[in-house]
């Protein structure tokens, strides 16, 4: 008989965007033309840039030829690519990361979610509170989580972040492994200072913890007081892994593809005490498990550090953060309280006087046809703000906030 593996029972329903669904749907039935506007999307919604969709044709003329076909590509990555990322992403800051440290892969979700199985099952896991679910729910799956009591995890350690302090979680006071922290942050769109980053390294090594560092929004980042990636941290190496994606920056949601950062310094240790680098068995894991990205999507990657492609994806990033100004504008301009919106494409909205998430959910959608993100959904934490995303088109953005700027609250 084959037994399951009963971490999975642990796991809470995703109610979240299934309940909006439903409300929209329920919605849109009683009142069939009412022109809804969806600020909740969490996706991407510009076409792929000329220069990412000239190497991608191109990739696809030469797997038509005997002469230019590929087969299985490196698990890794395509030198072509990883070379691209070194020049591009990282050598401009000052860092240096080795070829064998980049690993290419079909997305950050994969990789932030795979990376926990080089880790034992009794390491105790950080999140913050507000939280990107992925980290949670795949721990859950390891079954380094325990069970959930009224929705809380009893072996978790909940880092809260609020305006109360600042959208900076105060360090962990029980033991801690492994901290997942994710800057320029989702779903409040703030990001950790470049001071508080140096703590937070510090205190990893300290504690002989490891952390993971999700830096999928970082092309985002307009404050000159945050990095863009973690290894501009002095001593970073020693202790942090690094998450990026193309999703977000050039619009590969659909098109799949990122990349993590294990640096070689970064160790756990055995049961009996013995040091063991990461680098290896991630590698390991992923010739293993994984047979790397398409050729025809690695060009297009490349294509993004042309001179051509920065400026068109560039642009495109500009378009939504635009579109952020003007969210984030409007709703202070009626004095709502908002916060990110700057350095990532969401504003977190403070729910005004003492409306909890859903209800002002339930208004927007109900008086003005917006369709939101209650932030209780990305955990207890979030109760009392509301997430609102610039992936729309201008029109429909401006349209949005022209509509919350008639209510009254
Ligand atoms: C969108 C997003 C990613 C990117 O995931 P992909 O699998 O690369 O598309 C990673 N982390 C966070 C927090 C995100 O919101």
């Amino acid at each position: 008989m084959a037994n399951l593996n009963e971490n999975y029972l642990n796991l809470q329903g995703s109610y979240l965007f299934a309940t909006i669904a439903q409300k929209v749907n329920a919605y849109q039935e009683a009142h069939p033309d009412a022109d809804i506007i969806r600020l909740g999307i969490g996706d991407v919604t510009l076409p792929l840039a000329p220069a990412i969709i000239d190497a991608m044709t191109k990739a696809v003329q030469e797997m038509g030829k005997a002469e230019t076909f590929r087969g299985y590509g490196p698990e890794q990555g395509y030198d072509f690519l990883r070379k691209a990322i070194i020049e591009g992403d990282y050598k401009p800051h000052g860092i240096e990361i080795g070829m064998d440290e980049v690993f290419v892969s079909d997305g950050a979700k994969s990789d932030v979610g795979n990376i926990q199985e080089l880790f034992s099952e009794d390491n105790i896991i950080a999140i913050t509170d507000p939280v990107y679910p992925v980290y949670l729910d795949s721990n859950v799956m390891g079954g380094r989580t325990g069970e959930a009591v009224n929705g809380i995890f009893q072996k978790v350690v909940y880092l809260p972040t609020s305006a109360e302090n600042n959208f900076s979680p105060e360090f962990p006071s029980d033991r801690v492994d492994i901290v997942y922290l994710c800057s320029p942050n989702n779903p409040t769109g703030t990001v950790l200072s470049r001071a508080r980053l140096a703590e937070w390294i510090q205190w990893c090594k300290d504690n002989d913890a490891v952390l993971m560092f999700d830096s999928a929004y970082e092309a985002f980042i307009s404050t000159e007081d945050t990095v863009k990636s973690i290894y501009e941290i002095e001593g970073a190496r020693e202790v942090a892994i690094e998450f990026r994606s193309f999703s977000k920056t050039a619009g590969f949601t659909g098109t799949r593809c990122a990349y993590a950062v294990v640096p070689k310094e970064v160790t756990a240790k055995t049961k009996s005490g013995k040091r063991e680098s990461l680098n290896p068995m991630w590698n390991r894991r992923q010739c293993t498990k994984f047979n790397g990205v398409p050729y025809i999507i690695q060009r297009g990657a490349e294509a993004v550090y042309s001179q051509e492609g920065r400026e068109q994806t560039r642009a495109n990033i500009a378009y939504y953060k635009e579109n952020a100004r003007i969210i984030k504008e409007g709703l202070e301009s009626i004095g709502l309280t908002v916060y990110g919106g700057v350095d990532a494409p969401y504003i977190w909205l403070k729910t005004p006087g003492t409306m909890t998430s859903w209800e002002l959910f339930d208004l927007l959608l109900e008086k003005v046809q917006i369709v939101s993100t209650p932030g209780s959904g990305f955990g207890p934490h979030g109760e009392g703000y509301l997430r609102l995303t610039a992936f729309g088109s201008r029109e429909n953005t401006i349209r949005a906030v022209e509509r919350i700027k008639t209510l009254q609250f």
